[in-house]
């Protein structure tokens, strides 16, 4: 998608050899008309889907698919991180490495929002090594629910999430492949 990679190139900041901040725009503040653009994209990418159901990770997956489902006329699920008290029986759980701080941690989603039936689109900002996509597909196929594909606003192609997944059957279209990056020379995507 031109637009987000002309942003990315524009404001986009490398840390070291594996981090993008895009604070300015996805992360922090955010660009809600890039938004929009982000969201009719996905819906077309995955028109064909029926989805019914957009499934995120709590916190900064969730602005992005609030917009994206608008166009797919669907509710929006965000996994909770962190639940202290679990609640047995009422929740799907799983379990997923957090890139940029590196700990494990739990995720949950109640069991009364997802089940057989579901047709489930998993949005997110970023895919790097694929752990948050992991933990939310779990969460799906747990559930009974259809897994449709995965929607990513920028994958770090460099890193192996995406190979991965993508190997393993799950569609993902991401939207700004990044191909590598470095603090003197900026963003390369791959096409
Ligand atoms: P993964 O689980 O695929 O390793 O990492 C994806 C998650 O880590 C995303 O939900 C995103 O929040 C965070 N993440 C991974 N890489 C980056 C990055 O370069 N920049 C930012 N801002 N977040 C990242």
């Amino acid at each position: 998608m031109e637009l987000l990679k002309e942003r990315i190139r524009k404001d986009g900041k490398v840390k070291g050899t594996d981090v993008l901040k895009v604070d300015s725009f996805l992360n922090h503040q955010m660009d809600v008309e890039l938004f929009a653009e982000i969201g009719k994209e996905f819906k077309r990418r995955f028109a064909d889907c029926d989805v019914n159901k957009i499934l995120t990770i709590e916190a900064s997956g969730i602005g992005i698919a609030c917009i994206t489902a608008q166009f797919f006329h669907c509710p929006v699920i965000f996994a909770k991180k962190n639940q202290t008290k679990n609640i047995a029986g009422e929740v799907y759980t799983s379990q997923v490495e957090s890139f940029t701080h590196g700990r494990v941690y739990n995720i949950i989603v109640a069991k009364e929002f997802l089940g057989p039936g579901d047709k489930v689109l998993l949005i997110d900002d970023f895919l790097a090594n694929g752990a948050a996509l992991e933990g939310l597909a779990k969460l799906v196929k747990d559930a009974g629910a259809e897994l449709v594909g995965a929607g990513i606003v920028i994958e770090k192609a460099f890193q192996p999430g995406g190979d991965r997944l993508r190997a393993e059957g799950l569609r993902v279209e991401s939207l700004a492949r990044v191909k590598g990056m470095s603090e003197e020379n900026g963003v390369e995507f791959v096409d």
